[in-house]
């Protein structure tokens, strides 16, 4: 059971808390990230452009309540987490570990960490050491960096972005981090691309995690799903559901809903940059 006395909040800016990874020294894992609240963005948005609140209110859990705020039951996750530094992967002045989406440019976000948590968690069993692994939409690169740290060395991680500046911008905050080395070696690799049509080369995937919203399911990211794996990825366009989709071993497909969500569209390059 979880004992929420050991449940910690984090919040505030990267400058003013102590790190993700000083929070998540508690003794049975279980993390707690404060919300994005009014005081927090007055206190954190002081100095800062006005946030684009349609922007932020994307990649968070849709129900904002508390009980659904970011626990972290996985001991493997909370220590991926707290591994890879989130503070290494966001905008300057950005406060890192608010549990909300942060703005990363191009009509882009980093996802909440508590959509971060989750979805590591529910690919956890697919990202065992030499497992395959790729990251639609990869953005900031913090998770696939996640993803590679669990595969390890013999595993293969793969971050699929179509906005060029943001993969440059990936290898530079994976070059800092605790994945670099994995990166270096090339178990590691970011690659531009349209995700819709995943990244055949290294297919099949045990694990594939859609990091913007579809508005259907992707066929090109179910054929490159190994029988056997998994992909989480929310589908939707108004109204999104986190969809869990796993490939059985005779190559049938079960889909279940895990919750509602609110990400970024999965889109053509054009028609994000002009949203
Ligand atoms: N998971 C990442 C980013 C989430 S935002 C993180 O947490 O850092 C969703 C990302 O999907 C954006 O970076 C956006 O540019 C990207 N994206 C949207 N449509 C895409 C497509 N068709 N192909 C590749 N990337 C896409």
């Amino acid at each position: 059971m979880m004992n929420l006395s050991s449940t910690m909040n984090a919040s505030g800016c990267r400058y003013c808390v102590s790190p993700l990874k000083q929070l998540l020294h508690t003794t049975n894992h279980h993390l707690r990230f404060r919300p994005c609240s009014p005081s927090l963005f007055s206190s954190s948005f002081n100095n800062l452009k006005l946030p684009n609140f349609n922007l932020l209110l994307t990649s968070n859990s849709f129900f904002f309540t508390m009980e659904q705020y970011g626990v972290i039951s996985s001991e493997k996750v909370a220590r991926v987490m707290e591994t890879i530094d989130r503070a290494l992967f966001v905008p300057d002045k950005t406060p890192a570990y608010a549990d909300c989406p942060q703005e990363i440019g191009y009509n882009a976000t980093i996802s909440a960490p508590h959509m971060h948590a989750t979805c590591l968690q529910l690919l956890e069993e697919k990202l065992q050491p030499g497992m395959h692994a790729l990251d639609v939409g990869s953005g900031t690169g913090y998770l696939t960096a996640c993803f590679a740290m669990m595969v390890g060395p013999q595993g293969r991680a793969i971050g699929v972005e179509h906005i060029p500046e943001l993969v440059a911008s990936s290898i530079n905050n994976i070059e800092k981090s605790a994945a670099a080395p994995l990166l270096k070696k090339g178990s590691l690799s970011m690659h531009v691309g349209d995700g819709r049509e995943g990244w055949p080369e290294c297919a099949p995937y045990d694990a594939i995690h859609v990091g913007a919203a579809a508005p259907e399911m992707p066929q090109a990211l179910l054929d490159q799903l190994k029988p056997g794996g998994r992909m989480v990825i929310p589908v939707g366009n108004i109204f999104q559901d986190l969809k869990v989709v796993d490939k059985n071993p005779d190559g049938s497909i079960s889909i279940r809903s895990e919750s509602s969500v609110r990400y970024v569209p999965l889109t053509s390059r054009d028609a994000q940059l002009q949203s």
